[in-house]
């Protein structure tokens, strides 16, 4: 057979996400299927433990480092060649679905099954990871331990990180659940590149039926807390004119962002997701409104315009309605643009296995995002229903999965080359 008719086990991929989903499953109120598997905890480890088998089951060499990520690699037949990395993340928030990061982990195995069942072998070695500690529902922040991989966090600050829940301390659970391993963290071994499949966790792809999504990057995110504090005052006597509102000020900003999504263009998306009005009574002019702002755009430029117009509207509402409005950044982090040439390889691909195909930037965060800054770095994507993820009802089609893991397959196989 040759390598471009290569194609996974759809079949023996859903029967892993179906058993790895076993491990720390819920039920949601309608029968569906999810699963908390929290980073570190006993359930990880469980979780851990079954991949990691399934790792040594396939011959694979299994490296573990000292922040607990987990590397298998097979062989490659030019033994100075760099490893073609794949893989994701296998620890899920409290009310998770079975397809966040598993997807990419065990569609990595399946690649690598896939290889060794045809007896294929490769230039460069393939190596599946999964990163601690992706989602940063219990110790902060996200993607940790794929950030301490490629050296944007030092090991031990990352081992002496907190939990949020029950105040434990990252090293001591990592060693708890037998986790630490020998190998060195940062990695002193760059990957050749890094393919990550991935669900989109949003409702782009099915709502226009297309089957892989093509990410060109992830998005900046830009997070403001403006505090308007004006004047409360009685609703029946006191005039317009003489009125202080800082709900007024916040309906105005709450427009006035979505314009801005038009004006500035592009991938640019605004939100007023939290808004808390004081004393917030049905007759009183309000005293104080806080609220949130979050921008996000996949051009740095563009999202500081975005920034800088958001800044302008404010201090221009700020005189006009008398009112003083503090502001606070709560986040800030810089769009991340994937490789051209690696994204374009997963494009032909899915194109050339028959697959509809859209760019698309990435909503969310991800482990890629990480490893971009060691290697050419792309991201697949491939349909959520209803655009649900972190979310019990979370699901993406067998069909799906099936498209996906083989676009991975065909674009680790061209990369491994
Ligand atoms: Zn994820």
């Amino acid at each position: 057979m040759s390598r471009d008719d290569l194609r996974i086990d759809g079949q023996r991929l859903w029967n892993r996400i179906v058993a790895l989903g076993e491990v720390g499953a819920i039920t949601g109120p309608n029968g569906e299927l999810g699963c908390a598997r929290l980073a570190l905890t006993d359930a990880d480890r469980e979780g851990r433990d079954l991949v990691v088998g399934w790792m040594r089951d396939l011959g694979l060499q299994v490296s573990i480092d000292a922040i607990g990520n987990v590397v298998a690699t097979r062989a490659g037949t030019d033994p100075t060649a760099a490893a073609v990395m794949t893989g994701s993340h296998i620890d899920t928030v409290a009310t998770g679905g079975r397809f966040d990061g598993n997807l990419g982990v065990l569609a990595g195995l399946e690649v690598i099954e896939t290889l060794e069942q045809h007896g294929i072998a490769t230039r460069r070695p393939i190596s599946v990871a999964f990163f601690t500690d992706e989602e940063g529902a219990r110790f902060a922040p996200d993607m940790l331990g794929s950030l301490v991989y490629v050296g944007g966090m030092a090991v031990e600050e990352a081992l002496d990180v907190r939990a949020a829940d029950d105040g434990a301390r990252l090293g001591d659970e990592l060693d708890r659940i037998g986790y630490v391993g020998p190998t060195p963290c940062p990695t002193a071994a760059a990957p050749a590149a890094y393919v990550e499949l991935h669900i989109e966790q949003g409702p782009i792809l099915e709502d226009e039926g297309v089957t892989i999504g093509v990410v060109e990057g992830v998005q900046g995110i830009s997070w403001t807390e403006l505090t308007i504090d004006g004047r409360s005052a009685h609703a029946g006597t006191t005039p317009m004119r003489l009125r202080r509102d800082p709900l007024y000020v916040a309906a105005e900003i709450t427009t006035f962002v979505r314009r801005l999504t038009a004006e500035v263009g592009g991938n640019q998306v605004a939100t007023v997701g939290r808004l808390d009005v004081r004393p917030n009574l049905v007759n009183v002019v309000p005293s104080t409104v806080t609220m949130n702002v979050d921008l996000r755009n996949t051009d740095e430029s563009a999202l500081q315009e975005a920034e800088r117009r958001l800044a302008d509207e404010v201090a221009r509402l700020e005189a006009a309605e008398q009112v003083t409005i503090g502001r606070r950044s709560l986040a800030r982090f810089e769009p991340v643009q994937f490789d051209p040439a690696t994204v374009d390889l997963v494009e032909e691909t899915a194109r050339r296995l028959g697959h509809t195909t859209r760019r698309l930037p990435s909503g969310a965060g991800h482990d890629a995002q990480m490893l971009a800054r060691v290697c050419p770095t792309a991201m697949i994507f491939t349909p959520s229903v209803n655009g649900l993820s972190h979310n019990i009802a979370e699901y993406t089609d067998p069909a799906d999965v099936t498209a996906g893991a083989n676009v991975l397959l065909q674009t680790v196989l061209r990369l491994s080359e």
